[in-house]
């Protein structure tokens, strides 16, 4: 089976500038940002933006695509007006992906601030009920991440995920993604056959394998446990070939689309580089 493979990338030059690089790079799944993720609110996407993007795609070989929410927005902020412009941002994101036809919405559950985590985990639910009873019969889905847990961010435990998606009223409307460096700087360990086989299953019973919609495939720079939050290349860093080894030969999530977000320059020629190194660990028998 092929599996389907590609990085974030780059909208410089337009959201549909996304799919001629992405193209051009062989990719069959992609990242975008929908805006500049540096800002809560950007320009409307012009409608021949939109045409072009959905246009292209359909003529592409990319066959997934998933958008990442901007840096700034935090689900359980503590301060009030963080809070209310971060659902307000949440709600313009599902904007731009319904009307680009995107099918996820990629975020980070958000970082409670020291009001703790139980509290920040049902503050998380209810920004996500008041967001999607802002943009109800929405098609596109809201993709919680695994986090490395760095600082006070929620995510870091599968058990974390679990309890959000439990209190939010519209479930369909949920999906997960797995950060393997996150998940790895949060304690999961995937280097050896065991240990790999055991995070998948604890993710099986804890959330669900039906609910996985991507995995973000990033190397980490940072050791098992650490709770920082630092990418890297393919192979060089603390997870390495091992790791990557078990993913790629996992029958279970063969047909889970996997997404690179490793260190690149402007041409990401870096990420053509890292999916060579993921195809050469597929064991082809
Ligand atoms: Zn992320
Ligand atoms: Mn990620
Ligand atoms: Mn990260």
């Amino acid at each position: 089976m092929n599996q389907l493979l590609g990085a974030h990338t780059s909208i410089q030059g337009g959201v549909d500038a996304s799919v001629d690089l992405a193209s051009k790079l062989n990719f069959t799944a992609m990242q975008i940002f929908t805006k500049n993720n540096n800002r809560w609110f950007s320009s409307p996407l012009k409608e021949k933006e939109i045409e072009n993007f959905k246009k292209k795609l359909k003529a592409s070989k990319i066959k997934f695509v998933v958008s990442h929410d901007c840096y700034l927005i935090n689900l359980c902020a503590v301060k009030e007006d963080i809070l209310e412009k971060s659902r307000e941002a949440m709600i313009d994101e599902l904007n731009r992906c319904e009307l680009l036809e995107i099918p996820y919405l990629n975020f980070h559950p958000g970082s409670h601030g020291g009001a703790g985590e139980e509290d920040g985990i049902k503050m998380i639910a209810e920004s996500l009920n008041i967001v999607h009873q802002k943009t109800k019969n929405f098609k596109v889905k809201s993709m919680l991440e695994a986090t490395a847990g760095q600082g006070t961010a929620i995510g870091y435990k599968f058990e974390h995920l679990r309890k959000i998606i439990d209190l939010v009223d519209e479930k369909e409307r949920m999906s997960v993604c797995i950060d393997t460096a996150h998940i790895f700087a949060a304690g999961y360990d995937l280097r050896t056959p065991e240990s790999y086989d055991k995070v998948i299953t604890d993710f099986d019973s804890i959330v669900g394998l039906d609910l996985l919609k991507c995995f973000h495939m990033n190397d980490s720079k940072k050791e098992l446990g650490s709770r920082v939050d630092r990418h890297e290349n393919i192979g060089q860093g603390f997870i390495g070939l091992a790791g990557f080894t078990n993913i790629m030969n996992d029958k279970r999530i063969e047909g889970v689309p996997k997404i690179l977000e490793t260190p690149k320059e402007k041409d990401q020629l870096e990420d053509v580089e890292n999916i060579k190194v993921l195809l050469s660990l597929c064991e082809t028998i």
